[in-house]
C-alpha cells in the first residue's frame, strides 16, 4: 500500500527531481500500547474525528512536551521562554500549532526552533512556523546553516515533504494537504557550536553536543535540571515495540559510533528520539544496545561482502528485514538506504575500539 502511494507521489511531484530517498524517514506509529521491560514509551493519544486523527500534546516532564505525531514528533521545552525542538514536517505544522494553542502557550513566548539535523523530515514545518511567528529564531549546527543556505536543497526537500504529507493524509493523520507556500527557504539565525548553551530561563538551559554520523549536521541537546537528552536520530531507527534498532550511519560509521559513546556519558533520565517517542529510564542501556546493534549490522554486511555475496542481494534482504519492522517505509527507499549503509561499512577501516562501550 505504502509502495503504491509513494510511487504515485513520485510521479506527481518528482518527475524531474532526484528523489533523495535517504531523506525520507516515514515511520509508522509504533509506540502504541507498548510496555517494555525497562522502557516507558509515551505516545500521542489519538482521537478519531470525521476525517482525521487528533494528536494530543504529551506532557513528558513539568517543562517538556511531545508535539506533532508519534512518527514525526516535535518537542516543546518551557522555561520563561519556549523552544521547539525539531523542525517538523509541512504536514505536522498545523498539528504542532494547534497543540501549542491547546496548551495555552502564547506564541510570543516561543523564541527558538532548534533543529537536530536537516534531513527533509526534520525541517518541513520551519518555513510555515516562520511565516506565522517571524520572531522565532532558528538555531542549528554550522553544517546545518550551510545546508539550508543552498537553493538546490529545497527541490529535494519539498519533494520529500510533499510525499510525507500525502502519506499522512493517506493514513488519516491529516485531513488535507498543507497549502503551498510562495517561498520555502529559511535561514539559520544562530549557529550552535559544541558546548553552547540555550538558556530559556527558570533554570531550563540546554547544552549542545555535536553528534555527527547519522548526518554531518546532527546535534543532540541536554537539559540538566530534569535530565532530558534529545538525541535526534543519533541511535538510528529504533522500534520500541520490538526493542530493535536499524542502525542509520548514513554519514559515517566511525562518527556514528563515536557520537553514541559521547552521548552515553551524559547523565540523562530520559532520551528523546526524532521519531516515535520519549524513552523514560534505561538511558545507558539504550546506547549500549544501539552500539551493539550497529556492530552486528556492520559486521554482517562486511562478512557477506567479503564472502562474495552480491551487494544488491544483501541490500534487498536487509530492506526486507527493515520492512518487517516498519511497513510504512516505501520499499525502494529502504533498499537505497541499505545500499548506502553497505557503502559506508565498506568505506570504514574498522578501528580496534570502534564498538567498545564503556
Ligand atoms: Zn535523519
Amino acid at each position: 500500500m505504502a509502495k503504491i502511494i509513494i510511487l504515485s507521489i513520485r510521479r506527481d511531484f518528482c518527475k524531474n527531481i532526484s528523489f533523495r530517498t535517504n531523506m525520507i524517514l516515514i515511520r509508522r506509529e509504533i509506540c502504541r500500547h507498548k510496555n517494555l521491560s525497562n522502557v516507558r514509551c509515551k505516545t500521542n493519544k489519538e482521537k478519531k474525528t470525521l476525517n482525521e486523527k487528533t494528536f494530543k500534546p504529551i506532557k513528558a516532564t513539568q517543562t517538556f512536551y511531545q508535539l506533532g505525531t508519534s512518527s514525526f514528533p516535535a518537542y516543546l521545552s518551557l522555561g520563561e521562554k519556549g523552544m521547539i525542538i525539531e523542525g517538523g514536517t509541512g504536514a505536522t505544522f498545523k498539528i504542532i500549532v494547534n497543540q501549542i494553542e491547546e496548551l495555552g502557550i502564547d506564541p510570543n513566548r516561543i523564541q527558538f526552533i532548534v533543529l537536530t539535523h536537516t534531513h527533509a523530515d526534520h525541517i518541513g514545518a520551519v518555513p510555515r512556523l516562520k511565516s506565522i511567528w517571524p520572531h522565532v529564531k532558528v538555531l542549528a549546527s554550522p553544517v546545518a546553516a550551510k545546508t539550508v543556505s543552498k537553493k538546490e536543497m529545497y527541490e529535494d526537500f519539498l519533494c520529500t515533504d510533499q510525499a510525507i504529507a500525502e502519506i499522512l493524509k493517506g493514513k488519516g493523520d491529516i485531513a488535507t494537504l498543507p497549502p503551498t507556500l510562495q517561498d520555502y527557504s529559511f535561514a539559520v539565525d544562530q549557529v550552535l557550536k559544541d558546548g553552547d548553551t540555550i538558556d530559556l530561563g527558570a533554570g531550563i538551559s540546554w547544552t549542545v553536543y555535536h553528534a555527527p554520523g547519522h548526518s554531518p549536521c546532527h546535534i543532540a541537546l541536554f537539559e540538566a535540571k530534569e535530565g532530558t537528552l534529545d538525541i535526534g536520530d543519533s541511535t538510528g531507527f529504533y522500534v520500541p515495540e520490538k526493542d530493535v534498532f536499524w542502525p542509520n550511519y548514513f554519514e559515517s560509521l566511525e562518527k556514528y559510533c563515536d557520537s553514541i559513546r559521547k552521548l552515553s556519558s551524559i547523565p540523562a533520565q530520559r532520551i528523546v528520539l526524532s521519531h516515535n517517542c520519549v524513552i523514560e529510564g534505561g538511558v545507558k542501556k539504550h546506547f549500549e544496545k544501539a552500539l551493539k546493534a550497529t556492530q552486528h549490522y556492520h559486521q554482517d554486511l562486511i562478512r557477506r561482502v567479503e564472502a562474495g555475496e552480491d551487494s544488491e542481494a544483501i541490500a534487498l534482504e536487509k530492506a526486507q528485514w527493515v520492512s518487517s519492522l516498519t511497513d510504512i517505509l516505501p520499499f525502494e527507499a529502504i533498499v537505497s538506504l541499505a545500499k548506502l549503509l553497505i557503502k559506508r561499512s565498506q568505506q570504514e577501516v574498522e578501528k580496534p575500539k570502534l564498538f567498545i562501550f564503556e
